[in-house]
């Protein structure tokens, strides 16, 4: 008997608001820290939070774009729990009544359709962090730094609907791409701008009630919540073949192990005592206020995808290639539509361009080519003037030059030479110069036919209109 997997995530996404949450604290990383603090978001004895409106829109923002309803009126609620980096003492969160309810986030791969259903988008403030550091007991210190504290979030619940690590994987990084693609996030996973916490638990396949879940808290990268999740579930199949009892716990990933650990159990779970938060009113949004937002939404990856395959012919996987960043489909289209060759514009984009722009760690906005100095190399190409493993050469020496792609074939000679004179002069001195491979090819060994073709290609640095060099070759060794 197999055993399913039951994944839901809870997904929480840092808002790119230049202030905090409930004060006028800038948000921004990398500051000494203790400098970007007041006596709000420190928590200090009579200090009133005040709702930042900026907030408010990218929450409603990112509760649109996955399709939920937008509440009329949420409530703030206090979490209350004690850590040194929580000052107050609780959280400011959201609780019974949400900012956002019922959405879900579709993509479809091939013939394939997955539909994660969002429980719930809420708003809430980040705590500070504490760092810690030496190790013998004498020299043990910790510190806290709360920079971050106030900084605001919003918590995306899904549904456990998602059924493998892939898949979960797959969602967070959709998630992410269509945060950042609405602004409203900076997508920045090593400073923790959208982090994971993921639920899975298994059941037997057929079986219509959840299993005991177990919660793996606070993973930042794609790749660490699918080996994460990976890991978790062949734990639980051993546990259950053994005919033993998953326990509810909450887990941690050990990155240097590669494998999850127990952080606590459900009996040390905290009991957060929810209550409505007395220092803000309930939250009121105009129906108008969400038209607004709805009106402001850009297009997201997942329609701009089906609009570049129904547009420019594009398969689907060079379109979600090509879809996942905005400035990179609107580099690829301008390319598309100046060349007029939308085929060879996708290959670029998802071939050689992506490749520079690694090499130097590069954005599209610091490509070395302009969108129609790469419809210049394209139309070059189909015209029949330079090779495709030429272009390549040719478009390396465009690369940050600002030269285009007519100046290099023609100031470096490299246009490809169709004319059958001079190849034929070429191809007699090549085979006169090698007798034992012609040898070789009369005894029957035509392998070597390919030798002589390099040999010509090396001779006119690649230029040699293969169709011809074959042609002329074939004439000149049966003539031997
Ligand atoms: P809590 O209140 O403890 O956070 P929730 O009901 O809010 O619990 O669920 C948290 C997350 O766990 C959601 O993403 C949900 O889909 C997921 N989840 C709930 N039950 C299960 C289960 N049995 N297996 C896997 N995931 C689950
Ligand atoms: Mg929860
Ligand atoms: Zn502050």
């Amino acid at each position: 008997m197999t055993w399913e997997p039951v994944i839901g995530l809870e997904i929480h996404a840092q808002l790119a608001t230049d202030t905090k949450i409930f004060c006028g604290c800038a948000v921004r990383a990398g500051d000494p820290p203790n400098t970007l603090v007041c006596p709000v978001c420190l928590g200090l004895p009579g200090a009133l939070p005040v709702l930042n409106a900026r907030a408010v829109e990218f929450a409603i923002l990112a509760a649109l774009a996955l399709g939920c309803r937008v509440q009329p009126v949420s409530v703030f609620a206090r979490k209350n729990y004690f850590y040194p980096d929580l000052p107050k003492g609780y959280q400011i969160s959201q609780y019974d009544r949400p900012l956002a309810l019922d959405g879900a986030l579709e993509w479809t791969t091939g013939e394939t359709t997955t539909r994660v259903g969002i429980i719930r988008v809420h708003l809430e403030e980040d705590a500070g962090k504490s760092m810690h550091d030496g190790f013998a007991d004498s020299d043990r210190h910790s510190y806290v730094d709360f920079n971050r504290s106030g900084v605001p979030l919003i918590e995306i619940v899904t549904r456990p609907d998602l059924r493998s690590a892939a898949d979960a994987a797959e969602f967070f990084e959709r998630l992410r791409a269509i945060l950042v693609e609405l602004g409203v996030n900076g997508g920045n996973l090593e400073e923790g701008h959208v982090r994971c916490d993921a639920n899975v638990s298994l059941r037997r396949a057929g079986d219509g009630t959840l299993g005991t879940r177990v919660e793996v808290k606070n993973l930042n990268s794609f790749r660490y919540l699918e080996r994460a999740l990976d890991y978790e579930i062949v734990r639980q199949e051993a546990v259950l073949e053994k005919g033993m009892r998953v326990e509810h716990e909450t887990r941690l990933w050990d990155v240097a192990t590669g494998r999850t650990v127990v952080m606590r159990s459900k009996e040390q779970a905290h009991d957060y005592r929810y209550l409505p938060e007395p220092d803000l009113p309930p939250l009121a949004i105009a129906a108008d206020r969400i038209e607004a937002a709805r009106a402001r939404m850009p297009e997201l990856p997942d329609a701009r995808r089906q609009r570049l395959m129904v547009e420019f012919g594009l398969s689907d996987y060079d379109a979600a290639l090509l879809a996942g960043s905005a400035a990179v489909s609107r580099f690829f289209e301008s390319v598309a539509k100046s060349s007029g060759r939308p085929k060879a514009a996708a290959n670029w984009m998802t071939g050689e361009v992506p490749r520079k722009l690694k090499e130097s760690g590069a954005g599209i906005e610091e490509a070395g080519v302009t969108p129609e100095a790469l419809a210049g190399l394209i139309a070059v190409v189909e015209a029949g003037t330079i090779s495709g493993s030429m272009a390549k050469e040719v478009f390396e020496k465009m690369w940050g030059s600002g030269r285009t792609a007519d100046d290099v074939v023609r100031g470096e000679g490299l246009a490809q030479i169709d004319d059958r004179e001079t190849l034929a002069a070429i191809v007699r001195d090549v085979v006169a110069a090698n007798p034992k491979p012609v040898a070789q090819f009369k005894a029957g060994k035509t392998l070597v036919f390919g030798f002589f073709v390099g040999q010509v290609m090396k001779a006119t640095r690649g230029t040699a209109n293969p169709a011809v060099v074959n042609a002329l070759l074939q004439r000149e060794l049966e003539r031997q």
